[in-house]
């Protein structure tokens, strides 16, 4: 079974927090152990997992990714949103955690980011647990 998580994004360019969300459908799912994927099907949405103690890092990301993917430059896809697919396709569109005693197994300074680059917008992001 796929479970849809709703993700209401704010601005053109966001990193979202989703940890506890994905923490949460493991719990709903009862699942002691197993992987835990996680999948964006938007095409100018993506999906990272770093640091979650101090949130410059994200804007660094952010700040980085514009540097090397402007968001004018000599594209040629007519729906002027170029930059968020390349910004996309670099941070990849799926993501996996394992499951372990119940608890999602990140580095103690790791968190899940949705990553929106064309926003805002409503967005989906598919999990789906398997037991192992
Ligand atoms: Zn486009």
């Amino acid at each position: 079974m796929v479970k849809i998580l709703t993700i209401s994004t704010h601005s053109r360019v966001e990193f979202i927090d989703i940890t506890g969300d994905i923490e949460r459908v493991a719990k709903e799912l009862g699942v002691k152990s197993g992987i835990c994927w996680m999948f964006v099907p938007h095409t100018t949405a993506g999906i990272t997992i770093n640091e979650g103690a101090d949130p410059s890092v994200q804007s660094d990301i952010i700040n980085q990714l514009d540097k090397i993917v402007p968001l004018h430059g000599d594209y040629h896809h007519l729906e002027g949103n170029s930059a968020a697919h390349i910004k996309a396709s670099l941070i990849g569109c799926s993501d996996l955690v394992f499951i372990e005693d119940g608890r999602l197994k990140l580095g103690t300074w790791q968190s899940i980011y949705f990553c929106e680059f064309d926003g805002p917008r409503t967005r989906r992001l598919m999990v789906k647990i398997t037991q192992q």
